[in-house]
């Protein structure tokens, strides 16, 4: 009675998608990418705004190019603008990089949440339109 080769065939097709769904082996979440340093992030005081940036320092009060936030004495330091102190300032992330960052952000974050049969509905559904408008244009002929 409960041997229904019908019900038995239909979940075997589903089985494929959903484990590669649920797998996603190759999605390990790196704790230190290369591009995301904690001594690049800039840190914005949120008295007066002003923003240190260790790519730059700060001129005015010697702190050389590629001096990272923590490094910076918090009993001596003073914001250049408002002479807070260290404690005043927000961790704002690394600084806006040109595209290539953002691509590279964008396939961390978003490729990575599709599965590969995902992907392939997404390129190949794009080609399947793209032949059919093309098949639409000859039929008008
Ligand atoms: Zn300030």
């Amino acid at each position: 009675m409960s041997e229904d080769p019908v019900q038995e065939q239909a979940p075997a097709s589903d089985v494929p998608q959903d484990a590669d769904a649920v797998d996603a082996p190759e999605a390990p979440e790196a704790p230190e990418a290369p591009f995301d340093d904690p001594d690049t992030h800039r840190f914005e005081c949120r008295s007066c705004g002003f923003v240190f940036d260790p790519a730059e320092g700060i001129k005015k009060l010697a702190i050389e190019p590629g001096t990272p936030f923590s490094a910076l004495d918090p009993l001596s330091f003073r914001c250049p603008v408002c002479r807070s102190q260290t404690k005043a300032f927000k961790d704002i992330g690394p600084r806006n990089k040109p595209s290539g960052f953002e691509e590279n952000l964008g396939y961390g974050l978003g490729v990575n949440q599709l599965t590969p049969g995902q992907k392939n509905v997404l390129i190949f559904g794009g080609f399947a339109l793209a032949i059919a408008f093309f098949l639409s244009l000859y039929s008008l002929r």
